[in-house]
């Protein structure tokens, strides 16, 4: 090993060949390569997303390493004089962070205080840190007043040449629960965690991800000063399977059936979005969601409809609730009228649908006697649901609260989906389902693992699938991040805080 090695590493960092190095072993480009060819870069985001392709690995675990060797007040000193010492201040902030003048100043700076570097720790070091200041630097982007100016409305994530560059939300949720209870995050060496922007996956098999950026009314602007106030319904009805439900079913090819739900009978359907009228006027509520299958077509456009004549200014936004919608109701230019989507809508305050929900999966109830009270046709045959999935696309929102998903019951433990969420580190997830276990088994792992990979809180609102009152016909659940307790509810109407549903979930409020 030598300066040669040396040399050839520090030029590497840049070089259009270069696709893996790792600094502290010396092991820069291929051999046979000058570096002498550099990478285009086009914005600043680009430079940041290369320098970022090559940290994220074990080039990023083995600065953690060098760090846990020295004390934080050494680290700080040898980053001072490393790089931070050489970065002329008056001239950086000359320029604004996205024009070419910047980018060309940041890039001749790097050369220089990577040039100086006698090791390759130095190297390590000075090169871990230019990312850290390029990552605070650019962190103001993303707020809500300079966002469409930098990256236009959807433009999220940013394209660069190492691939889409997303960037964190600022989640007023997962602040307030960050002041309830240190959040020990088991994947705190990954660097994706320590900078605003990180590096996502192109594409994901069977789904297509976008991001849409809304920016809440400017009466949130102050969030933070009350999240934990933020009022959430968990809203539904007793309705009976086998009394209200109108029923439609086919044999199948395999000796079950295919079913689909035709409507809800009309006096309960009553009963059901007038309670909603009542429920939504309460004054301060903030988020409403009904369950799946539980809100025709009909009753969803009712729920719209009051929503704008109640012109409420608290509402964030109301989940309409799901339920089985042929095409050609729901489509002004239907690829197939007769196609049945599971479908429900996000309606922002002023009635707005804002996302179209559709289910992406299906689900199937297994044949058994425990069907005999609310749906006994599955007694003897199992009955596979019968809803069209070609609508794939998930579209993520970023908002004050953070970035936030919406899905319909068995797509929260479909096996992708929970991989998209943590790759795009999504905060905040509303779940509608129609399931007997909403606490137990599949979903809670996935609210688990979804805690543990990026931290988000998901709000659960549940059709139990009968109108028996126990233990087991949950209506609302929420998961928040590494709490091991869930908060849950029975009721079908009432009205809780982000506070009232965390109290007594945590080690403080439990006195541990
Ligand atoms: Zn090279």
């Amino acid at each position: 090993m030598g300066n040669s090695e040396l040399a050839q590493l520090k030029k590497s960092f840049l070089c259009k060949n270069c696709n893996k190095i790792r600094i502290v072993q010396l092991q820069a480009c291929v051999r046979e390569c000058d570096c002498s060819e550099e990478l285009h870069f086009t914005s600043i985001f680009d430079f940041y997303a290369n320098l970022y392709f090559h940290l994220d690995n074990r080039n990023y675990a083995d600065y953690e390493t060098i760090c846990n060797e020295f004390s934080d007040e050494q680290i700080k000193e040898k980053a001072d004089g490393l790089l931070f010492h050489h970065l002329p201040e008056e001239a950086l902030a000359a320029y604004s962070v996205n024009s070419t003048d910047y980018l060309q100043l940041i890039m001749k700076l790097f050369r220089k205080t990577v040039a100086n570097c006698q090791t390759a720790d130095d190297i390590l070091l000075v090169a871990v840190n230019w990312l850290f200041y390029l990552s605070n630097t650019m962190k103001e982007l993303r707020k809500l007043q300079h966002h469409d100016s930098y990256f236009g409305r959807n433009l999220a994530p940013i394209p660069t040449i190492r691939g889409p560059l997303l960037y964190r939300v600022d989640s007023s949720i997962k602040a307030y629960l960050e002041r309830f209870e240190a959040i020990v995050d088991p994947n705190y060496i990954l660097l994706r965690k320590k900078v605003y922007f990180f590096l996502v996956r192109e594409e994901y098999p069977y789904y297509n991800v976008t991001h849409k950026y809304i920016g809440l009314s400017k009466r949130w602007a102050d969030i933070d000063n009350y999240v934990g106030n933020l009022s959430f319904c968990f809203f539904s009805h007793n309705f009976s399977l086998l009394k209200d439900y109108i029923l439609s079913v086919k044999d199948s090819d395999d000796g079950n059936y295919i079913f689909s739900f035709t409507n809800i009978r009309s006096r309960k359907r009553q009963e059901y979005t007038e309670k909603f009228q009542t429920t939504l006027a309460k004054a301060e509520l903030n988020f409403i969601m009904a369950p799946e299958l539980s809100t025709p077509i009909d009753s969803q456009r009712y729920m719209i409809d009051t929503i704008k004549q109640q012109k409420k200014k608290n509402l964030i936004f109301a989940i309409t609730g799901s339920f089985h919608v042929r095409e050609g109701d729901i489509s002004l230019h239907p690829q197939n009228r007769e196609r049945i989507y599971n479908y429900a809508q996000v309606v922002n305050q002023e009635g707005s649908t804002i996302y179209d929900l559709y289910k992406m999966n299906r689900f199937i109830i297994h044949k058994s006697d425990k069907n005999q009270a609310e749906l006994p046709i599955f007694v003897e045959k199992s009955g596979t649901e019968r809803n069209a999935y070609d609508k794939r696309d998930i579209v993520l929102f970023d908002t004050l609260l953070g970035r936030i998903a919406f899905l319909i019951c068995v797509d929260l433990i479909n096996f992708s989906i929970d991989e998209i969420l943590i790759d795009r580190q999504v905060d905040v997830v509303f779940v509608i389902s129609m399931t007997p276990n909403p606490a137990g088994g599949k979903f809670i792992r996935k609210m688990q693992e979804l805690s543990e990979g990026c931290g988000a809180v998901v709000f659960l609102c549940n059709n139990p699938g009968s109108a028996k009152i126990g233990d087991e016909n949950l209506r609302g659940l929420a998961h928040f991040p590494l709490i091991k307790k869930l908060f849950k509810t029975h009721e079908t109407a009432r009205i809780y805080t982000l506070e009232e549903m965390l109290y007594g979930q945590t080690r403080a409020d439990r006195g541990e």
